[in-house]
């Protein structure tokens, strides 16, 4: 890889990102991830400083004052947003980065980062694979769902604004689609 770069992920919920993210992050651990912070819920699965930075709304909003955020989004309710020294330490050293980000975050960091950023919009197959994944993953309840699919209309509609799209079919095919975007710019 040439200079480092921030690569962002953006899809609909359950269209796949963090699945592939996971593999990534097995399979290139030279590639960072950055682990951002959230005020909704813990997930059963999900670890404090792994998967997210979970904080009090009070704690996010005193760091939203004091600058913490590279950026950050309320997304179906709740704030998300990207610690701002971890992406800094890491393209300082030369490393690139990895992160998911609602569409958003990911139009905010291609205001910011410019070149630096490459976003890539991942793709459900379809609508009904898509639901099926969404209910299949079964973390969230029948009202989040609907709350996830209603939301996730006007992120589609917003993935031309991205560098690549991505169709996540088969999960061997879109890891290999992904590895061609990361190592080729
Ligand atoms: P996101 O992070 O975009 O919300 P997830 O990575 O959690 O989505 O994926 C949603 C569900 O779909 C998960 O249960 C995951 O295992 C499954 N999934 C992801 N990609 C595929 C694929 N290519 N084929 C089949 N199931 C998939
Ligand atoms: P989930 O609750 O399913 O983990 O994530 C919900 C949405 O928030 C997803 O679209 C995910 O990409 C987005 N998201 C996660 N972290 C961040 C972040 O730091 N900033 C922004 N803007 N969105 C994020």
């Amino acid at each position: 890889m040439s200079s480092p770069k921030v690569f962002v992920l953006s899809s609909v919920a359950g269209g796949g990102k963090s699945t592939l993210i996971q593999l990534i992050r097995q399979k290139h651990p030279e590639i960072a991830f950055s682990i951002s912070c959230t005020t909704r819920e813990r997930r059963q699965g999900e670890t404090e400083g792994l998967s997210y930075y979970f904080l009090s709304k009070e704690e996010f909003e005193e760091g939203i004052k004091s600058g913490r955020f590279l950026e950050w989004a309320r997304v179906h309710d709740h704030y998300y947003g990207t610690p701002f020294k971890f992406v800094e330490d890491c393209l300082s050293s030369g490393k690139s980065v990895i992160m998911d980000l609602d569409v958003q975050g990911a139009a905010s960091l291609r205001q910011k980062l410019g070149e630096k950023a490459v976003s890539i919009f991942i793709l459900p197959p379809n609508e009904k694979e898509w639901e099926n994944r969404l209910r299949g993953r079964g973390t969230d309840s029948e009202e989040e769902i609907q709350k996830r699919i209603r939301n996730g209309k006007a992120e589609l509609a917003r993935k031309e604004e991205f560098d690549f799209i991505l169709v996540n079919d088969t999960l061997e095919k879109a890891l290999s689609k992904l590895e061609s975007i990361l190592f080729q710019i």
